[in-house]
């Protein structure tokens, strides 16, 4: 026997229990009656003998249904992952002066597309194009929202109708199944594939150039590399051969950066400027993967190209906001300084942390760790990556912590929801039963030492 549905209580009758002022106070009347209204479904769904029906248990309930609905689901996290650019993780962190930047123009009106000298109508390009030109030696510049849309826009407005030479070698998928041939076929240009998987040669692009080629098309491939008997046409090569036969190049850096990251002990990684010396007409890369600012994609090259981008429609569709362009203003401006660049844009510092500042950190946590978890906690190497299909090839010598709780693989996977579960969600790596925390990412380790105590015993939120 179940208890009847009569016993669920009227809305108005939760609303007058004490404690009902003060949600109405903290969320508002409507909120609070939409909550109680769902609370009382709820109750009606799985009623039984055992359930309580009283007014101040439905207002518990709404009260954690507020919380809920109250509560943001995108929420900082400590990436521990041992991957600085993590995608699914939001890439690079911001530095304190670009989060300072947006603020300034996100709280109101400016000067976004308004020229202050003339008194009218201006470009948002403006505010951007300067900088990246003189870093780059590019003519001109665009941006829009990231670089999966700088090279829908780019082949749009330069390959329309017409035929885009690839390399079979670089036809790659980035994930997020952003794909090179589907991109083409959306942007209406129609792929021409040259060469083959291993190895493609200046003659098999000269063979494939003709009336119908709209656009040569070079991509970094992020994420991959092709190794063995091997051969691919230098930039520089390939830019010389679409100039004789009328039709630009376009080079997709993926990731991309404006400095010689080997000053800094990390792997070499093209940058904007060499594309563009080797002849380039039209670089596109991303913002937020080495370049350590906020998504975009960055268009950089010669006037009459760009100047054909801008002018597509699609941009419309594509641009960046204000917020982006005073952050991405912001990292830009640190590039002008290669000897603080790295102190000064955080995906950077955080990759070119040296080892011995990790394992020190390491050594520091450990203990703590170790007092708060029934686990063995011990020191450990690791391998950090960008990520991002960043520097693909290369791995960074990191340390991390290394746990092992008692109870197997299954103990291992409720520890690291237990992690994850924290006020700010330490995310980890499981791997053969041990979960690893690489601490090349650990910016604020006081915070992540604050938060430790919710992890002992039922204390977990
Ligand atoms: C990452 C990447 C893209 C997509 O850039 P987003 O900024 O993520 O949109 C495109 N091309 C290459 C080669 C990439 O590595």
């Amino acid at each position: 026997m179940n208890k009847p549905r009569s016993a669920i209580p009227s809305v108005d009758a939760v609303l007058r229990a004490p404690g009902a002022e003060a949600l109405i106070e903290g969320h508002g009347r409507t909120a609070l009656t939409d909550a109680v209204r769902q609370a009382a479904e709820d109750l009606r769904h799985d009623l039984s003998d055992d359930s309580d029906t009283g007014e101040a248990a439905v207002l518990n309930a709404a009260g954690e249904i507020l919380a809920g609905w109250a509560s943001s689901s995108l929420k900082p996290v400590f990436n521990l992952t041992g991957t600085i650019l993590h995608t699914n993780l939001g890439r690079a962190p911001l530095p304190p002066e670009a989060i300072e930047a947006m603020a300034r123009v996100g709280a109101g009106a400016s000067n976004l597309e308004y020229d202050l000298a003339a008194g009218r109508r201006g470009d948002r390009d403006v505010h951007l194009e300067d900088r990246l030109c003189r870093l780059t030696g590019a003519e001109a510049a665009t941006v829009v929202n990231n670089n999966a849309a700088a090279v829908l826009l780019c082949l749009n407005s330069l390959a329309l109708r017409r035929e885009a030479l690839v390399s079979r070698g670089e036809l790659i998928e980035i994930g997020g199944s952003f794909r090179i041939p589907d991109i083409m076929a959306r942007a209406g240009a129609r792929l021409r594939e040259v060469g083959t998987t291993n190895r493609t040669h200046t003659k098999d692009f000269a063979a494939a150039l003709g009336p119908k080629t709209g656009l040569v098309m070079q991509v970094h491939t992020s994420n991959y590399t092709i190794q063995g008997f091997t051969a691919a046409v230098a930039t520089r090569d390939l830019a010389a051969l679409a100039h004789d036969h009328g039709v630009p190049l376009f080079v997709d850096l993926g990731s991309g950066t404006l400095a010689d990251l080997r000053a800094y002990g990390l792997p070499y990684e093209p940058t904007a400027q060499e594309a563009l010396a080797a002849g380039a007409d039209v670089v596109s890369f991303s913002g937020d993967k080495l370049l350590g600012g906020p998504q975009a994609g960055i268009m950089v090259g010669n006037a009459e190209c760009i100047d054909r981008i801008r002018r597509n429609p699609m941009k419309r569709a594509l641009r960046v906001d204000k917020m982006t362009i005073a952050a991405l203003h912001t990292v830009l401006g640190f590039y002008g300084d290669p000897d603080s660049l790295v102190e000064r844009v955080p995906a950077l510092r955080l990759l070119a942390r040296p080892k011995a500042d990790i394992q020190a950190q390491a050594a520091r946590l450990a203990p703590i760790l170790d007092g708060v978890l029934d686990a063995t906690v011990d020191v450990v190497d690791c391998q950090s990556q960008a990520g991002s299909g960043s520097l693909p090839d290369s791995e960074i010598p990191s340390a991390g912590l290394a746990i092992s709780p008692k109870g197997g693989k299954r103990a291992v996977k409720a520890l690291a929801e237990r992690f994850r579960r924290l006020p700010v969600p330490v995310i980890g790596r499981v791997q053969d039963g041990i979960l690893v925390l690489d601490l090349r990412g650990l910016d604020d380790e006081a915070g992540f030492i604050a938060q430790l105590d919710h992890l002992t015993g039922d204390g977990v939120p």
